[in-house]
């Protein structure tokens, strides 16, 4: 058995743990693959193993992996920061975009998603309390950021992603995630019917599935470190 499938499984199995302690179905939480870094033939391995949706974070390198895995029916999710030159071939190619945190980004990613296509899955990021990186709408601005996203027409806004610091206990990991699930509940509470909390990763997806989470990105857990010298 490779490594990929193995650890696959074992995430698979800490995912189904967690959503048995949480009391959820087993259906509502989804498994996100974090393939940046790695090769296309990581996650064609992946994929042999049942991994249909990636997430990837450089633009360049998920195009070039698209390239080559084209014969793959691959739900492609791009979950780095996004630069506004960027936008058009991330409207293109991508089914969701995780990393929405201001009005001109979403406002270019309708205006760019080819109408042929569905309308491009968008999460807003939140910059929850010991959120680290700069990124991500303050928790305050959230609701307004979402009643603009709803109303343009190529989008379809989905929910809420954060990417809280890492703590060492459940207890402290699940602090922002339960922020980021009342947040979630208040927008839904002025009529939205969003559905995704996208929050978790290797180090803390169970957390995030005991505080709701929808999807659990996981990189390092699937396809092991990574090594960013090799890449760029
Ligand atoms: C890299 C990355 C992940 C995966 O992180 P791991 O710790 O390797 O599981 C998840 N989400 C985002 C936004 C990332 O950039």
């Amino acid at each position: 058995m490779t490594a990929i499938l193995s650890n696959l499984q074992a995430t698979r199995e800490a995912v189904a743990q967690a959503i048995k302690a949480a009391h959820r179905n087993m259906t509502d939480v989804r498994l996100l693959a974090v393939s940046k870094t790695f090769p296309a033939e990581a996650v064609r391995e992946a994929y042999q193993a049942g991994q249909t949706a990636f997430g990837e974070n450089y633009l360049q390198e998920a195009l070039d992996k698209m390239a080559v895995l084209r014969d793959l029916p691959l739900e492609w999710h791009f979950i780095g920061p996004i630069q506004s030159n960027k936008t058009r071939l991330i409207a293109e190619n991508f089914a969701w975009v995780h990393g929405v945190d201001r009005l001109k980004i979403a406002e270019r990613l309708s205006a760019q998603r080819p109408p042929q296509l569905p309308p491009l899955n968008i999460c807003l990021q939140v910059n929850v309390s010991g959120e680290d990186s700069k990124s991500g709408v303050a928790p305050q601005d959230v609701l307004q950021l979402a009643r603009q996203v709803m109303s343009l027409p190529h989008l379809k806004l989905r929910g809420l992603m954060a990417i809280p610091s890492p703590a060492n206990d459940t207890a402290a990991q699940r602090i922002p995630f339960a922020q980021m699930r009342s947040l979630l509940e208040n927008l839904n509470g002025q009529g939205m019917m969003l559905d995704t909390l996208s929050m978790g990763m290797s180090h803390d997806f169970a957390a995030a599935i005991l505080e709701g989470a929808t999807i659990v990105r996981v990189g390092t857990a699937i396809f092991g470190n990574r090594n960013y010298g090799e890449l760029k």
